[in-house]
């Protein structure tokens, strides 16, 4: 499969699942686009190494997912955009009577509202080449709920709803738009939170990932980045040509329970 000569935006991608699609995408052809709200030499060479691994082009665009005028003007200053891949995202985890304020505010704007403005600003793009393929990276918490994560699961939610409603308004033109829902993945944040659980548990490695982590996961394995990639690519394959407006769970049978 080759997606060479096509554009992939990934929002949040200078780690974790953004970095794993974003490989996968370049490595099935695509030039990348990676984004943060940092501008660090380091994001900067964490594009060239791509585009050298992978023979295509790869820029690194700073742009703020918690401010709608930085989401659209990333889409306009990467000159355009046929693949839009929508991952930035945070946590924050309280109960609702104490959620704070500006958590929330930044869960909905980040997780939630960049969506909108990419996608309105990817659009327009989409349309004047006649191909686009909008990949939204939702959660298995966009299906289902959890205690003390009001701001993220309304956000997740919202993701999904949006991307139906999208699917539809594109329904008839060559553009497919989705969500992904993985469970639990082991990125770099994950990977750094086993130590401590271990020493407060007193459990082994293999404990805390399998009684702790992954206690709603069936498979008890954690979804990879290099999988979530795959399930990118392959959404925009033509073999998915006619798979839009629904949700691809990416997370070892949780929402099978
Ligand atoms: P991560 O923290 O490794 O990556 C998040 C990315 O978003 C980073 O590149 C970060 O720089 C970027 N980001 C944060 N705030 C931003 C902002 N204001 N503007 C631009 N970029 C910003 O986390 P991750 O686990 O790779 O998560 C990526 C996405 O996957 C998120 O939307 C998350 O909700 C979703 N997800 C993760 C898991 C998991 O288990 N890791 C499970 C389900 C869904």
């Amino acid at each position: 499969m080759t997606l060479a000569g096509k554009t992939a935006i990934i929002t949040g991608s200078n780690s974790g699942i953004g970095l794993g699609i974003a490989r996968e995408l370049a490595k099935a052809g695509a030039d990348v686009v990676l984004n943060s709200f940092t501008d660090s030499q380091d994001d900067h060479a964490l594009a060239e190494e791509i585009g050298k691994e992978f023979g295509i082009t790869a820029r690194y665009i700073k742009a703020d997912m918690s401010k709608g005028d930085e989401c659209r003007n990333l889409i306009e200053q990467a000159g355009g955009c046929d693949i839009l891949v929508n991952n930035a995202g945070i946590q924050h985890v309280a109960p609702v009577d104490e959620f704070p304020v500006d958590r929330w505010d930044a869960i909905i704007a980040i997780n939630m509202n960049s969506n909108f403005h990419t996608m309105a600003a990817a659009l327009p793009h989409m349309r004047k080449r006649g191909w686009g393929r909008i990949v939204n990276i939702a959660s298995a918490h966009g299906l289902t709920a959890s205690p003390y994560k009001a701001a993220y699961v309304a956000a997740k939610h919202g993701v999904v709803g949006m991307s139906k409603t999208v699917a539809l308004e594109t329904a008839q033109e060559p553009i497919t738009c989705n969500a992904i829902c993985p469970g639990y993945v082991l990125t770099p944040l994950v990977e750094a939170q086993i130590p401590d659980t271990m020493r407060e548990y007193d459990m082994t490695r293999d404990e805390v990932v399998k009684n702790v982590m992954l206690t709603r996961q069936p498979s008890k394995e954690f979804a990879t980045v290099e999988q979530l990639g795959g399930t990118t690519v392959f959404l925009c394959s033509d073999a998915a040509a006619q798979i839009t407006g629904t949700t691809i769970s990416v997370d070892g049978g949780w929402t099978a329970l």
